[in-house]
């Protein structure tokens, strides 16, 4: 009977679709979302008497018939997404698809007028047919899906929908053998796209294919080559990535001539930009063929550094003649260090170059490639310049004679110790040159921009070597950490992305030390975001209870049952889109898992970063004004190490924890001292006060030791990020970062009272709190708010009254002080006024659906604040006086337990042991007794 009733209830339904017209549909379309949002295909048959297809199929028929119209087209997407995503079975998936739905869907993300919302839609249904498996991937791509696919990245004009195009462009990637190429292919030429996001997604997918891929088409070169100029870090840190890789492949002898040619770009080159460059060339100040000659000579030293094969083909292409020139480019600085780096590696691997290197040089700025390369550009002047740029060096003949070189080398190798000591003595001892007056004119006049270069980097040879500094620290002093562990060892993405983010939810404003045994005994009970989002609220609470700033975890569980209902069950894959789909996530957290899970280039700034930061670069002013905020956002994200940017960040934030502290940093002890100038600032200041000790003790003949090489700001006064008051000597390297006086915490006084009833096992009332607000959902004592001036008096009536209140108990027993206990929240100072109340039987009858009974042993495993378990505390030395003197107790939570009767009626809501009942028990309703 009951089956036919639902069957009868089914075919209604389809009759009311059938007859209905565009309102009745989108009305029974709303419900039904309503109604089904993650339910398995079981749940789908259940509710709709095994032929849930019916509907599906009406589903699908209408939206073919009216995508074009776009007529509540996202109700319908929405609709369709229940069935596709229904775990358990893919026989809705199957039948979606043999009704046309990939075309349906590739027709809708080609619609130039698809509406963003259709546009997200469509691709997350594709994405979840393409990750159903082999056969589905390639029907889509059977379809011309790659084409359709790329179009919609490249011409998306909202984040979100650019990750979407990606997600089922890197899903159709992998497990699709068949169409593989057709996908890297497709791929390419995104890259000369004019989104730099686009081309970032791209070139990530392209560098995780290519070790899949046998060979590499010639036309990848080019537009690979173009990326190098691109102004926009990532995206030149992908190209070098992929060049890396095409190394090994048959384009090789291409890209090698391709990355010299550029070294020397040509004037039509330099007068070639398209709009949008020449835009950023008045920011800037830098053309993009000068960016793409630097970023050419970094590549080549890192082929050149990975393979003596490769730096020999270099070499035959004239490599060294190309490196000299753009060495004497004085209009792009970062063009000049690269290529120094680059030369001075050839220069060392061959050293029959050091010849023609120093004929063309000079013996001055040769040394001084060979002792600082980084900073050679300092020194030199325009006719050294010249010098380089009219270079005519041919190195076949040196490559030639180097097998002679070689010859002496092996013969100076077996020459008796003493003598090879002095000749590698003489040539450490090789003079380095002092700053000519040029170079330092030149310094002056450049720093006198609005945000001085003091408290940045303009050194790319600096910043690789605090970046290695850093990492070879952290590599060997790092904690071992289960979320690190997890992160390093994970390789499922969904997984490794929960892993982190649940990490760096915990350790938002809470010790790494507290955060162990809760992230442990977390992950062991939900270790996906789909284990998570079945959980309950209670339960999440009650993992929680102790870590402090509750909403935290309401939000992680909001952000997994997000990703499970509405992503399909994949965590976002980029930092923006963290930040734009998970709640709770902020600009810090999102920029965090993206680089640590997900390996995007990206900076993460912290508490922890904010001061380093501040230390390394002298950053005094107010640390949360805007101007300080951006400046370390800019700062970090030039540091961040593309080759491994979740280690870089990880470091940052060891560093600042462990060396460099707030009170106490341990500046003897760290691996960027040398990059630190408010470290180099006391050194000076420790140096200055030497000599005044020395001049007022008349030893001026003595010589002083020299200052160090201290650069200022040259802004002084007007400089946003200097500090605006004076230093303080005491403080030292401590007078960064500065922050603004705090507000003093909010004063409040809460009246709270421990209500207890006696039986088997002492038991104590609680009730929750709201949904919203400080500790939220979380179960708290009764209470209330102290009114100002009250008497105890007064107080305690009020108190009566908020416990009758909330359990619908009348209170015949006296209240008792027992006495204060303080708690500080970040923004609070409370104090909980603490009574308690032993019950007599009578009392005992509640009918509140907020409230419950707990035995001590629940209540510290429920739900509660920190708090709550300091109130407990406080009423329990004196239950400890009690059985020590066997007196009556003046105060405290056991006082009149002797004229208490012990309840005899069965204690069906004990929550002890054998008898714990379910949370819902505690809601039940007790007959009221006054
Ligand atoms: Fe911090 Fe001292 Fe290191 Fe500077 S040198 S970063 S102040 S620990
Ligand atoms: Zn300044």
């Amino acid at each position: 009977m009951e089956v036919q009733a639902n069957i009868g209830k089914v075919l209604n339904f389809l009759g009311q679709w059938d007859r209905g017209d565009r309102t009745v549909r989108s009305r029974m379309l709303k419900t039904f979302l309503a109604q089904n949002a993650g339910k398995t295909f079981y749940e789908l048959e259940v509710e709709f008497a095994q032929v849930a297809s019916l509907f599906l199929a009406r589903l699908t028929t209408w939206t073919r018939l009216t995508y074009t119209s776009g007529t509540f087209l996202v109700l319908q997407l929405k609709s369709i997404g229940i069935f596709l995503s229904a775990a358990c079975h893919d026989q809705y998936l199957a039948e979606f698809v043999q009704d046309g739905g990939v075309f349906i869907l590739l027709e809708i993300s080609s619609l130039s007028r698809s509406r963003e919302e259709e546009l997200k839609e469509a691709l997350r249904l594709l994405l979840a047919v393409s990750n159903a498996g082999r056969k589905y991937k390639e029907m889509i791509c059977d379809s011309r899906g790659v084409k359709t696919l790329t179009v919609s990245l490249a011409e998306s004009n909202t984040d979100e929908s650019q990750d979407a195009a990606w997600a089922v462009l890197e899903s159709l990637s992998y497990g699709n053998p068949k169409y593989q190429s057709q996908v890297y292919k497709g791929l390419i030429p995104l890259m000369t796209c004019s989104s730099p996001r686009a081309q970032q997604l791209v070139l990530h997918t392209l560098h995780t294919m290519q070790a899949k891929m046998k060979t590499a088409p010639h036309s990848i070169v080019e537009p690979l080559l173009d990326l190098l100029r691109s102004l926009h870090l990532e995206v030149q840190a992908g190209a070098i990535n992929l060049i890396l890789d095409l190394k090994d492949y048959d384009v090789r002898p291409v890209l090698l001539s391709g990355l010299v040619a550029l070294l020397r770009p040509t004037k039509e080159m330099q007068q070639q930009q398209n709009m949008e460059e020449s835009a950023i060339i008045k920011i800037t100040g830098s053309l993009p063929v000068f960016v793409q000659q630097a970023a050419a000579a970094k590549t080549i030293r890192f082929l050149a550094e990975g393979s003596k094969e490769i730096s020999r083909e270099l070499l035959s292409l004239g490599v060294i003649r190309h490196l000299l020139y753009a060495m004497g480019n004085r209009e792009h600085t970062d063009a000049q260090v690269q290529a120094g780096l680059a030369l001075e590696h050839f220069v060392r691997s061959y050293p029959v170059l050091e010849d023609q290197v120093q004929r063309v040089a000079g013996i001055e700025l040769f040394t001084a490639l060979m002792h600082k390369s980084d900073s050679l550009y300092m020194d030199m002047d325009e006719a050294q310049a010249e010098m380089l740029l009219t270079n005519t060096v041919h190195i076949t003949e040196g490559i030639d004679s180097f097998i002679v070189r070689l010859v002496k080398r092996i013969f100076r190798s077996m020459m008796p110790r003493r003598k090879r000591t002095g000749l590698e003595m003489a040539e450490k001892a090789k003079p380095t040159r002092k700053r000519s007056k040029t170079a330092l004119k030149e310094e002056e006049t450049t720093d006198a921009s609005p945000l001085s270069t003091f408290h940045f980097f303009h050194d790319a040879a600096d910043v690789e070597l605090l970046r290695s500094r850093l990492l070879r620290w952290y590599d060997e002093e790092k904690r071992e950490l289960p979320w690190r562990t997890l992160a390093a060892t994970e390789p499922d993405l969904n997984i490794r992305t929960y892993a982190v983010w649940v990490s760096e939810i915990m350790l938002q404003q809470t010790q790494v030390a507290t955060v162990i045994d809760y992230y442990n005994k977390w992950m062991r009970r939900w270790p996906t975001a789909e284990d998570l989002a079945a959980a309950t609220l209670e339960e999440v609470n009650q993992m929680w209870a102790g870590l402090g700033y509750y909403s935290r975890g309401k939000r992680l569980h909001a952000g997994a049952q997000k990703v499970v209902t509405e992503l399909q069950g994949q965590m976002p894959r980029t930092a923006d889109s963290l930040l734009k789909q998970l709640p709770g996530v902020g600009r810090y957290t999102a920029a965090a898992i993206g680089s640590i899970a997900l390996g995007q280039v990206t900076g993460a700034v912290d508490g922890n970063v904010i001061r380093v930061l501040c230390r390394i670069r002298a950053v005094g002013a107010d640390s949360t004004s805007p101007a300080v905020t951006d400046t370390l956002w800019r700062l970090v994200n030039m540091l961040v190490d593309p080759e491994r940017p979740g280690d870089f960040n990880q470091a940052m934030m060891e560093l600042g924890a462990r060396v460099c502290t707030p009170k106490g940093p341990l500046c003897s002890r760290c691996p960027v001292q040398s990059h630190c100038h408010s470290y180099r600032k006391v050194k000076k200041k420790h140096v200055k006060q030497g000599e005044n000790s020395r001049r007022l003790f008349g030893k001026l003949d003595e010589k002083p030791s020299p200052p160090p090489d201290i650069e200022d700001c040259r802004n002084g006064g007007t400089c946003p990020l200097c500090p605006s008051e004076p230093w303080d000597d005491e403080m030292g390297v401590q007078n960064f970062p500065r922050k603004p006086a705090k507000k003093p915490p909010r004063v409040e006084r809460t009246l709270t009272c421990v209500v207890i009833r006696a039986g088997e096992e002492d038991e104590y009332l609680l009730s929750q709190r709201p949904d919203n607000g400080l500790l939220a959902g979380l179960w708290d004592f009764p209470s209330l708010l102290q009114e100002e001036k009250s008497s105890e008096v007064e107080q305690k009536k009020a108190l009566c009254a908020e416990i009758s209140r909330i359990s619908g108990m009348h209170l015949t027993a006296d209240l008792q002080r027992v006495g204060e206990v303080v708690h500080i929240f970040s923004h609070i100072r409370q104090t909980y006024v603490v009574h308690s109340v032993r019950l007599k039987d009578s009392d005992t009858q509640t009918q509140s659906g907020n409230t419950r009974w707990l035995t001590r042993s629940a209540l510290e495993g429920a739900a509660v604040s920190t708090g709550v378990k300091k109130i407990l505390k406080r009423c329990d030395p004196q239950k400890e006086q009690t059985s020590k003197d066997g007196k009556t107790q003046k105060h405290g939570c056991t006082k009149n337990r002797k004229n208490l009767q012990t309840s005899k009626r069965p204690r069906l809501d004990a929550a002890d042991g054998s008898r714990r009942r379910s949370l819902s028990s505690f809601f039940k309703t007790v007959k009221q007794e006054c």
